[in-house]
């Protein structure tokens, strides 16, 4: 059995599929949390949900008491303070969310997000209580040229601070060229990069997989050793896909 899929403490393996709607959804759209709510849980899968900032109040309260957790898709530095349009790790909390996903990609991309950006965002959801998912990976680019490893662990070692807070932390790989593309790594090498990173992590940390996960390909990803659950992004905004991909989880769950 891998040991990352253990839940610390529980004896139960858990599988951790998070969902990111990235700069997706209006009010409209609440209802396939209702869905999510409605269908109950799935034994041995933790399900999050990280609507744009504009949802996030609402969809606490469409989610609370409910097995779903809330997610912010990033937060800021500082704990308050003149930065306009930006949200703080406080803020999240105090709107319900329990985890925060950072260093994203698009983030990266999109905003100039530096692996020492990164990092100070870690401290601040660990400031506010929150679990931050920090996500690696590396371009088209660079895996052609054969760094792929090289980059994930170099983007983990200056987006983590020390010390780790262990049991508050997950990890995505998420190669930026599987992004919304359909196309995925092969298991093995899905494999090979989830190994590399568990060696620089404590052993609980859960690692995720993202990239283009479909509930087609979900099984086949989730059965990848060192995989411990998927962030998910197009695929999470429709209730149906995310819980096929929730259950096709479940089977890895022991
Ligand atoms: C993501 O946004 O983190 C992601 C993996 O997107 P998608 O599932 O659409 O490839």
């Amino acid at each position: 059995m891998n040991a990352r899929r253990m839940a610390p403490g529980s004896g139960a393996v858990v599988q951790q599929i998070v969902g990111n709607w990235k700069m997706n959804g209006l009010g409209a759209e609440l209802g396939e949390l209702d869905a999510l709510v409605a269908a109950g849980p799935v034994a041995g899968v933790s399900l999050a949900i990280c609507p744009p900032a504009t949802l996030l109040s609402r969809a606490a309260g469409r989610l609370a008491g409910s097995h779903v957790m809330l997610g912010g898709q990033d937060c800021h530095a500082a704990q308050s303070g003149a930065h306009t349009g930006d949200i703080s790790a406080e803020m999240l909390a105090d709107a319900g969310a329990r985890l925060v996903i950072l260093g994203h990609s698009e983030r990266r991309a999109d905003h100039g997000e530096t692996d020492a950006c990164v990092r100070a965002k870690v401290e601040a959801a660990w400031r506010a209580g929150l679990t931050p998912i920090v996500c690696v990976g590396e371009t088209a680019a660079e895996r052609d040229a054969g760094c792929t490893h090289e980059v994930v662990l170099a983007q983990l070692s200056g987006s983590l601070p020390q010390p780790l807070r262990a049991g508050l932390l997950m990890v995505a790989y998420e190669p930026v060229w599987a992004i919304g593309t359909g196309r995925t790594p092969t298991p093995d090498e899905i494999g090979a990069v989830h190994q590399a990173i568990a060696g620089v992590l404590p052993p609980d940390t859960p690692i995720l997989y993202g990239g283009s996960v479909r509930p087609e390909n979900a099984a086949a990803l989730l059965a990848v050793p060192h995989v411990c659950g998927a962030l998910v992004g197009g695929a999470s905004l429709k209730a149906a896909d995310f819980l096929a991909i929730a259950r096709a989880a479940g089977a890895f769950v022991r």
